[in-house]
């Protein structure tokens, strides 16, 4: 049985902490280094119902991509909805590791898990990392279609693959149109669009496009954009890194139980569609 620093280690050689954004908040949020852990649970989002998830389960620690705290702080009172969290972990001598722009840059990472959803082949990285040699960590990913899909046919597909949500999958373009390649990111990505434009690919795939951006990327170009929920195009990586730690605790002879969570963290509960459809 590993004790938490030991476990905290092998997450680290995943996803080393200094390849963090600098603006970020990665690492051990809770825990004892000395305590014991045999059971593990990945999730999106370190909230109230992912926590009391971990309880249930007896997990140890709770792994999440999300930081609980990227500011900080002044109190963990647990009348705050992030003090409760903390509350909760300590009570019940649950750890919480937090990997997020390290998991995101990584090779694996979160859009790796991402275009493997839906059957994407990767090509490169969207935005390589430059202290990478051999160009294979960077934010999002560029990949090909072994077989071209409709832009339509392409959304079903995202619809299908990734977790349901209120959201489902909102498409810019025609839907008719041809989609040979696709560049993917995991979470917000309306900063990316420079880099979309200049890879020359058919079509985006990200979360929480806003307005401006996105109608300013379509109008210029032919690109098709599909938007999922944030939420549902980071969970991928939650079962990507959830296999990834199996196969280190295999390695090391740990008596290790990893679980991944399919609680539905994504804020926005319904969607009502407009009565009248436009085309
Ligand atoms: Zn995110």
């Amino acid at each position: 049985m590993p004790r938490l620093s030991e476990v905290i280690a092998a997450l680290e050689t995943l996803w080393p902490a200094e390849r963090a954004e600098s603006w970020d908040a990665v690492g051990t949020v809770v825990g004892d280094p000395d305590q014991d852990v045999t059971r593990v649970l990945f999730a999106v989002d370190p909230v109230q119902d992912i926590v009391d998830e971990a309880v249930k389960l007896g997990a140890d620690l709770l792994v999440t991509h999300h930081p609980l705290y990227l500011r900080g702080t002044t109190t963990v009172a647990a009348s705050t909805f992030k003090g409760r969290v903390v509350h909760t972990l300590i009570k019940n001598d649950i750890a919480l590791h937090v990997a997020h722009t390290n998991a995101d840059t990584a090779d694996p990472g979160v859009s790796d898990a991402l275009a493997g959803a839906l059957d994407l082949r990767v090509v490169r990285p969207l935005v390589p990392d430059p202290t990478d040699p051999e160009g294979r960590r960077g934010l999002g990913r560029i990949c090909e279609l072994d077989h071209p899909l409709t832009l339509g046919e392409l959304a079903a597909r995202a619809a299908e693959r990734l977790p349901a949500t209120a959201q489902g999958i909102r498409v810019a373009g025609d839907p008719e149109a041809v989609v040979r390649t696709v560049a993917v990111s995991g979470g917000s990505g309306d900063s990316l669009f420079d880099q979309v434009r200049a890879a020359g690919v058919d079509a985006f795939l990200t979360a929480d496009l806003r307005h401006h951006p996105a109608s300013e990327a379509v109008a210029h170009s032919p690109l098709a954009l599909l938007d999922a929920a944030h939420w549902a195009t980071e969970w991928p990586w939650c079962e990507l890194a959830a296999a990834q730690l199996d196969e280190i605790s295999d390695r090391h002879g740990w008596d290790l139980r990893v679980h991944v969570s399919k609680t539905v963290t994504d804020p926005w509960t319904a969607h009502a569609a407009s009565s009248v459809t436009t085309s």
